[in-house]
């Protein structure tokens, strides 16, 4: 197998965890849901979609932080169980081949440039926006809803 030129960073674990100790003090902003589609609710902890009858916690996260002019808080779903955090990190996460669109941002968090994957490999458009030497990081987004999904650094 190739190596791959990239890094796939899911969502730290403390912040799921967090999350679900928030969804159980029924915070306003923590929303549990019971999932009733196999392709509606992907889980930034684990990368996989969660499926019909297990619940996500749904909840704002600042995948850009504050304090830039393209800081960016976004609704995103983690398992509400317990999952272990995707740990095939040189590897794209199968889930998610479709409907992606990538952003490349620079180190002082601005976008520089932004793809969609269409069908093609997007192992060939990370590897492209990461060649750019600006690119610090690039985002993986849910192309319809445009939700923070992964973030992808250099190997
Ligand atoms: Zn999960």
């Amino acid at each position: 197998m190739k190596t791959s030129t990239f890094r796939i960073v899911p969502l730290p674990t403390d912040i799921a965890e967090k999350a679900r100790r928030t969804a159980q003090s029924d915070a306003d902003d923590h929303a549990v849901i019971t999932v009733d589609s196999p392709f509606g609710y992907p889980c930034r902890h684990c990368l996989r979609w969660a499926q019909p009858g297990e619940r996500v916690i749904l909840f704002p996260y600042a995948s850009i932080p504050a304090g830039h002019p393209y800081s960016e808080t976004g609704p995103i779903f983690v398992h509400a169980e317990q999952c272990e955090r995707y740990s095939a990190t040189r590897e794209y996460p199968a889930d998610f081949r479709n409907g992606r669109a990538f952003r490349a941002y620079d180190a002082n968090y601005n976008m520089i440039d932004a793809e969609v994957a269409n069908g093609n490999d997007p192992e060939s458009i990370i590897e492209k926006l990461l060649q750019n030497p600006k690119t610090e990081f690039v985002d993986a987004r849910s192309v319809t809803r445009g939700c923070f999904t992964f973030r992808v650094l250099r190997a």
